[in-house]
């Protein structure tokens, strides 16, 4: 009777026999590349691969299932590298991306940068055509390792199969250890089936123990005690390294103790819960603008948070930098105090100094905290009456407040579009930590479907009955849509909702679109912004015997999202058609305003 191998390989038409696990095929005294390259992930604690096969690494999935790890087949290599760094964010330990030699490996480099750029762990795998094929025109041959190094913190290719685990040890421990980033492994494909002696194989030998925390010089602790002490309109920035760094009872603690207003990044949400009484995110702009010392607990002064400069900042202003990466200190301003330290032990070291200094504010009749406020309920209550507007077509607000009051509690909220993203942000709330997902520090479209799956994936393993809803501009929905094949197959119950604005920003409605489109040549008078009106994204479930949800009213979205709430063995799409003119409320600054130094 023919083996699985040798079944799969006649489907498959490939002339070499795939070897499901090689270790079976292989003498007893032998073991060959891919199995040592899948047991070595084992032994460094890794737990997902998300990948797309093809030659040469179709037995090194099957190797990875063999070896026991999760293995999620993906449509689209990016995605497959967007899905394995936010597995990464959510369990502190790289996911690998799988990829195959030449354009699959280049496919994997949008979300190599994404993951670089967010400064979460990635470990990207791709086979790479074989080395006696090197030069003369191999099949995908590409320089894959010098064109991986830009977006990596390691990147290599194993000189033999038994060099194998000391190079997968390297690549965990860098892509985890300090600030996190992306490792590149090259695997030829001679490398894979290369067949080595097993007791030649020092697997064992290369297990790292886990890098210690970092703490704080007591010193600096000191410093920064005083100078918040001191503050008389003190600020605490919580950014999505607190999140990383599982900072959350520190930061919570310190809060509580001191009463600081706190303003969180916009993946920082959540690690003080969004509905904390200390959370002035509604009073963004005021708080950063006139804040005298802003401690900063795991976020960059970039684009993100204005550069630390006027004009949305205080031109004294007074930062206190806390991060595990020195050579992010000073970048943009210069800090009064610069802290080399993991998140927790430095503000749990900092609480301790604060208490018996004995700083708290009183919420109640602090002149800081009573600026603050008032500016939190004029702005509460713009977003308020525009919530309630539930005139058809919706707005934004409208949408955002209706999913808010309708989705399961405390469900991981994957975000991104322009317009989708910047609103939602404020209306989507974030109690627990690492519960948001979204375009991030790069700004990448089209991470969502891939994050969604990595979140759904934890939720399935880690927090079971816990949901993912993922939030969707359609322009961004178009960038992976794909994916949804990859929740259906793997069960995944995402909720999709799509806002759907026809558009890139903003779009136009079905009438003027035809008008504009019948002025000339469509080439020359399509809006770049505009995409096709009216599309019907949640037909998309009919591709798998399944209906969609098509709403345009407050009263349809509700009951979408209710049944969604039932659903727990498949994804489904809400297909909300918003007014395409809908936009956000004036800023004083816009997101993107910059120093005029
Ligand atoms: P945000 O987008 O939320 O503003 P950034 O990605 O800009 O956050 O910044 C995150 C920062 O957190 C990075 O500078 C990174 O070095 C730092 N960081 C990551 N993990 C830790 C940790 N465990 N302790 C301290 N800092 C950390």
């Amino acid at each position: 009777m023919m083996s699985i191998a040798g079944r799969l390989s006649q489907l498959l038409r490939i002339t070499r026999p795939i070897q499901t696990t090689s270790r079976l095929v292989s003498s007893s005294m032998t073991i060959d590349g891919n199995t040592i390259l899948a047991e070595s992930l084992k032994k460094q604690g890794v737990e997902y691969v998300f990948g797309i096969v093809g030659i040469p690494v179709i037995e090194l999935s099957m190797a990875f299932q063999s070896a026991g790890l999760k293995y999620i087949g993906m449509r689209n290599e990016q995605a497959a590298a967007y899905a394995a760094q936010a597995i990464g964010y959510l369990t502190g330990t790289p996911g690998v991306c799988l990829a195959v030699s030449g354009p699959g490996l280049l496919h994997c480099i949008g979300g190599m940068a994404n993951a670089q750029v967010n400064c979460w762990p990635l470990l990207v795998i791709a086979g790479s055509c074989p080395e006696d094929h090197e030069g003369i025109g191999g099949f995908q041959e590409w320089p894959q390792v010098e064109a991986s190094r830009p977006y990596c913190k390691y990147a290599g290719r194993p000189p033999s199969a038994r060099l194998i685990p000391l190079h997968v040890e390297r690549a965990v421990r860098l892509a985890s250890a300090g600030r996190p980033g992306v490792s590149y492994l090259d695997m030829p494909g001679t490398l894979l089936t290369a067949e080595v002696d097993e007791d030649k194989v020092p697997m064992d030998f290369y297990h790292a123990d886990p890098v210690q925390l970092a703490h704080p010089s007591p010193v600096q602790v000191e410093k920064a005690a005083e100078l918040l002490a001191s503050a008389r309109r003190p600020l605490i920035v919580v950014g999505k390294g607190a999140a990383y760094a599982r900072a959350e009872a520190a930061v919570n603690q310190l809060v509580g103790d001191t009463k600081i207003p706190v303003l969180p990044t916009p993946m920082g949400k959540g690690v003080v819960p969004d509905s904390s009484p200390y959370v002035v995110s509604s009073a963004r702009t005021t708080a950063l603008l006139h804040a005298d010392v802003v401690l900063l607990l795991g976020a960059r002064l970039n684009w993100m948070l204005h550069f630390g400069q006027p004009p949305r900042y205080a031109p004294d202003v007074k930062i206190i930098q806390v991060d595990i990466s020195p050579e992010e200190f000073h970048n943009s301003v210069k800090s009064e105090v610069a802290v080399h330290s993991d998140i927790k032990p430095f503000v749990e070291a900092l609480s301790q100094k604060l208490a018996q200094k004995k700083v708290t504010l009183q919420p109640s009749s602090n002149d800081w905290w009573q600026q603050l406020k008032k500016k939190q309920d004029t702005n509460v209550a713009f977003v308020e009456a525009q919530a309630n507007q539930k005139t058809v077509p919706l707005n934004y607000y409208a949408v955002f407040k209706t999913v808010q009051a309708n989705i399961p509690a405390n469900s991981i909220v994957v975000s991104e579009g322009a317009n989708t993203m910047d609103i939602g942000r404020g209306i989507l709330l974030n109690d627990l930590p690492r519960h948001r997902l979204d375009a991030g520090t790069f700004g990448t479209m089209g991470v969502g479907p891939g994050f969604a799956i990595a979140a759904a994936m934890w939720c399935r393993d880690y927090a079971p009955g816990k949901r993912v809803v993922c939030v969707e501009g359609d322009s961004a929905f178009g960038f992976s849509g794909m994916e949804i094949e990859t929740m259906f197959r793997y069960k995944l119950p995402v909720i999709i909702v799509i806002v759907n604005n026809n558009g890139i920003y903003s779009g136009f409605d079905k009438e003027t679109m035809e008008s504009i489109q019948s002025s000339g040549d469509v080439t020359q008078c399509t809006p770049p912004t505009s995409l096709s009106t009216e599309v019907r994204y949640e037909k998309m479930m009919e591709m798998f015997g399944e209906t969609g949800h098509f709403c345009r009213t407050v009263e349809e979205i509700q009951a979408a999202l209710k049944h969604a709430a039932t659903v727990t063995d498949r994804p489904t799409i809400i297909n909300i058609a918003i007014n395409p003119q809908s936009s956000r409320k004036p800023q004083d600054f816009n997101w993107l305003t910059e120093s005029k130094l």
